[in-house]
């Protein structure tokens, strides 16, 4: 089948599994190139498919030798539909950890049930022993509870209304958009959501399952940005969140001798998570072009191989890795910039066609040296989910 790309408001509904091997494949040659990383043997990661997740896995197993099991929810091809970029993703992964000699199993499934926690639990103990490293790398619209009732998080400030640009990317205007404030319970199920509380009830398993290693170092990931983003971050509903993820940290830390929970306060990327929140997306191609003509820009890789051989071990659960993001250089002119743009500035203040290349990426398009006029079998299969 001839895979080409299908954009539905800000995702694609196809992904192209030749072109979804090439990232993963060039992800590991980043960290192979770059000496070796001390984190951990055995890696959990959970939300291993895309964006930071992956790029942890990658690090994890390549750099570290570390021997994976990913936690994954995604969807096979069927019919003329193909899988998804997670699903191509995995799958690449796999392969190449097997040609490696590297241990690699995959469980797909809803991170948030209980069934697949006791899964994973039950997987280590069999193959693994224990797990001296735990990534939490989820980003999930909802969640659903062991009664059922389901919770969904939402993307709004967590005051009064707020207005500001915003980029739409179905034809690339700057316009302003006022978000609305979300309700004490729209808040309160964000932080279900996104919150710290599942992470807690992984280690909770994990560890009255004696398959914590003592000296275990569980991460999660969080961003914090400049003012600008604060409205509808920081300080909105999933900031209430990463509030509580931050809280979590240090409980875990605290009520789990020998554990200890970190939080890597990333960079501003395009993933599939990030395409979704107002207004950061535009935030996100200015930041591009600053941090590219400043020659600081990094990937989901170069982030995450800083943050597991540059940043642990440490004393502060707080591993900044938007230091770089952060500088007063960057910045300034970002905010110079923001003051400035408009529909027929986009292309001189943003690096619109970098973003716009991410976003394709991420589904396996546009990569370099990938054939997308060949015929592709989409069927494409991860060896450990038998
Ligand atoms: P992403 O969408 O690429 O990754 C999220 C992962 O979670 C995917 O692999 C997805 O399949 C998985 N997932 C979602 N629901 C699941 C479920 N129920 N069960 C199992 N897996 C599930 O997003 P990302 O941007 O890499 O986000 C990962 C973390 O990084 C989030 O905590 C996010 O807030 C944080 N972060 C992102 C950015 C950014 O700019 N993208 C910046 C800083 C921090």
């Amino acid at each position: 089948m001839i895979v080409a790309p299908k954009i539905r408001g800000f995702i694609c509904t196809t992904a192209h599994p030749v072109g979804c091997r090439e990232n993963v494949r060039r992800q590991m040659e980043y960290v192979k190139a770059k000496p070796e990383t001390q984190c951990g043997k055995k890696a959990l990661v959970i939300g291993a498919s895309t964006g930071y997740g992956l790029a942890s896995r990658i690090t994890a197993a390549f750099s570290g030798r570390a021997a994976t099991i990913g936690v994954i929810f995604d969807k096979p091809a069927s019919g003329i539909r193909t899988a998804s970029a997670g699903w191509y993703n995995t799958a690449a992964f796999e392969e190449f950890a097997a040609k490696e000699g590297l241990y690699a199993k995959t469980i797909n499934g809803d991170a948030f049930s209980q069934t697949v926690k006791e899964q994973v639990t039950e997987l280590i103990q069999r193959d693994l022993g224990q797990v001296d490293l735990v990534i939490y790398s989820l980003a999930a619209p909802r969640r659903t509870m062991a009664d059922g009732t389901v919770y969904s998080s939402v993307l709004k400030t967590a005051g009064k209304n707020y207005t500001d640009k915003t980029i739409d990317l179905k034809d690339n205007s700057v316009h302003p958009v006022t978000i609305s404030p979300a309700t004490p319970e729209e808040i309160d199920a964000t932080v279900k959501v996104m919150g710290g509380g599942d992470w807690l009830d992984w280690i909770r398993t994990l560890s009255d399952a004696g398959v914590l290693a003592s000296g275990a170092v569980t991460t999660a990931y969080s961003y914090i940005g400049p003012e600008l983003t604060h409205p509808i971050y920081r300080d909105g509903s999933i900031g209430r969140a990463k509030q509580d993820l931050y809280d979590t940290a240090r409980k875990i830390t605290r009520e789990f001798p020998g554990v200890k929970g970190y939080i890597g306060v990333n960079k501003a990327l395009v993933t599939q998570s990030s395409a979704a929140i107002p207004i950061v997306p535009l935030y996100i191609s200015i930041l591009y072009k600053i941090m590219k003509e400043l020659g600081l820009h990094e990937g989901c890789i170069e982030q995450m191989y800083r943050l597991y051989h540059d940043k642990l071990p440490a004393e502060n659960p707080l591993l900044r890795l938007d230091d770089w993001e952060m500088r007063e250089e960057v910045q300034t002119r970002v905010a110079a910039a923001w003051k400035e743009i408009e529909t027929d500035t986009v292309a001189q203040y943003a690096d619109i066609d970098g973003y716009w290349l991410d976003f394709y990426q991420m589904f396996g398009f546009r990569v370099p040296g990938v054939d997308y006029e060949a015929d592709v079998e989409v069927g494409v299969s991860i060896p450990s989910l038998q």
